[in-house]
């Protein structure tokens, strides 16, 4: 499975290389009945929202142009790109914008309809540039959010959104926030948490190298983390034995591997690179080496990869068992799930979450956008239940690293803050992190 899933990924475009390359996985439509992920989206927002501002500037220099909904949102899975342009003269761009050469919109009721090359509906709206913060707010939020807000307000014309929150007694609310799942009585309170940004992360955990299925070597792997992302350390995590077709590492393996890690670690100081293992969590729960071996590693990322066919209660005591796994650090992936393409294995995700909060066990928001899991509707439970988060790039490739951007906003829309994520711990915290986890095994 994880081979294929693997090739799979690389298949839709994530850590390509050349713009070509990226280019023609986006064409490869994964998209079930026009579904796509948000990575995928992401891309072709770039190139929209340059084509269309260049061709605005030539028809009116001074139109507003924001887009808005499920991408602003920042939701993982997007059916509808949605787009809002303020202007004063609306018939003049609604005439011309039917020659916009890079959409063949057809006029609706008060909005223009297109799908673009690869397949995604895009709904375009057109409003006077007075009405313009009013409809970005409006058009951003669900409908819930929405329309909780706009009830605290008499006001119809706004300078900005923040003057809407302002006006409304809310502090502001960030776009990827603005679900209807508390947030609004968060704001009343002052109560928001401060959200994490990619600038607070200060390493990668859980990485494969070619000691595995990787395609760069754990030297390089650290390199890249230690130079072009300018980290403090890097947790390699290759696959466990019994991942044979991931290459997975035997126990002689294992232990040479940590002699090339000692070896690096020298060259590479102060960075340090952590040994771990993405241990396979196998069928009866139990983890992929004897006791000796676990204990050599700083730290066990557990996951699921075979037999991934099971009903939620053999699902979630399957996970459950391993969480109770003393050598457990991080729980990777806790559904398995890769959108849009198979669903997750049933879990009781409470029982897990309260079962990672027993046994001071760390559960990943793997960043990988086909994945995004731990999905963001369970974080705030995680978090209230005093769950630590860790945004996991799972990197196979230098480039992966990137994905830890959407791990950021995955996070973000969950309501994670810097102080609740493993892997923004300095350097000096992780290791202390590390060895107080450890601790029972002196
Ligand atoms: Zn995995
Ligand atoms: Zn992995």
């Amino acid at each position: 499975y994880a081979c294929n899933e693997n090739r799979l990924i690389e298949a839709k475009g994530f850590g390509l290389k050349t713009q070509e390359e990226i280019k023609q996985a986006i064409e490869f439509k994964i998209a079930a009945d026009g579904k796509f992920l948000y990575a995928q989206v992401n891309l072709m927002v770039a190139n929209l929202r340059k084509s269309l501002s260049d061709w605005l500037v030539g028809v009116d220099k001074d139109a507003q142009l924001g887009f808005v909904g499920q991408y602003r949102r920042c939701c993982e899975i997007v059916d509808e790109l949605e787009i809002i342009i303020g202007a004063e003269q609306l018939e003049k761009i609604a005439a011309q914008l039917l020659n916009f050469e890079h959409l063949s919109l057809i006029p609706a009721d008060d909005f223009f309809l297109a799908t673009n090359a690869s397949g995604l509906k895009v709904k375009l709206y057109v409003v006077k540039k007075d009405d313009f913060y009013l409809n970005y707010f409006k058009y951003t939020g669900n409908a819930a959010h929405v329309q909780q807000v706009l009830k605290l307000i008499e006001k119809q014309h706004f300078e900005s959104e923040e003057e809407i929150y302002e006006l409304a007694g809310l502090d502001f609310i960030v776009p990827e926030l603005r679900e209807n799942l508390g947030e609004i009585e968060l704001a009343n309170q002052k109560q928001l948490p401060k959200l994490i940004e990619y600038k607070d992360l200060k390493g990668s955990l859980h990485n494969h190298s070619t000691w595995s299925d990787g395609v760069h070597t754990l030297e390089e792997m650290a390199v890249f983390c230690k130079e072009s992302l300018q980290m403090e350390y890097f947790g390699i995590c290759d696959h466990s034995k019994v991942a044979v077709y991931a290459k997975g590492l035997s126990i002689e393996r294992v232990l040479a591997q940590q002699q090339e890690i000692n070896t690096l670690n020298k060259k590479l100081s102060p960075f340090k690179i952590f040994k771990g293992i993405e241990s396979d969590i196998l069928n009866d729960g139990t983890l992929d080496y004897p006791e000796e071996i676990l204990k050599t590693f700083d730290f066990v990322v557990a996951s699921v990869h075979s037999n991934l066919r099971m009903d939620e209660e053999k699902a979630t005591s399957r996970l459950i068992k391993a969480i109770e796994n003393p050598y457990t650090t991080i729980l990777g992936h806790p559904t398995g799930r890769l959108l849009l393409t198979r669903p997750g294995y049933p879990i009781d995700f409470k029982k897990v979450i309260d079962a990672c909060a027993a046994n001071k066990v760390v559960i990943e928001i793997n960043a990988n956008p086909l994945r995004l899991d731990l999905d963001w509707r369970w974080h705030r439970y995680a978090l209230d239940q005093g769950v630590l988060l860790s945004i996991n790039a799972d990197a196979h490739r230098t480039e992966g690293f990137y994905d830890m951007n959407y791990g950021i906003l995955a996070a973000r829309k969950g309501g994670l803050s810097a102080d609740k994520c493993l892997n923004s711990f300095t350097l000096e915290e992780i290791t202390e992190y590390f060895e107080s986890k450890n601790g029972f095994r002196v």
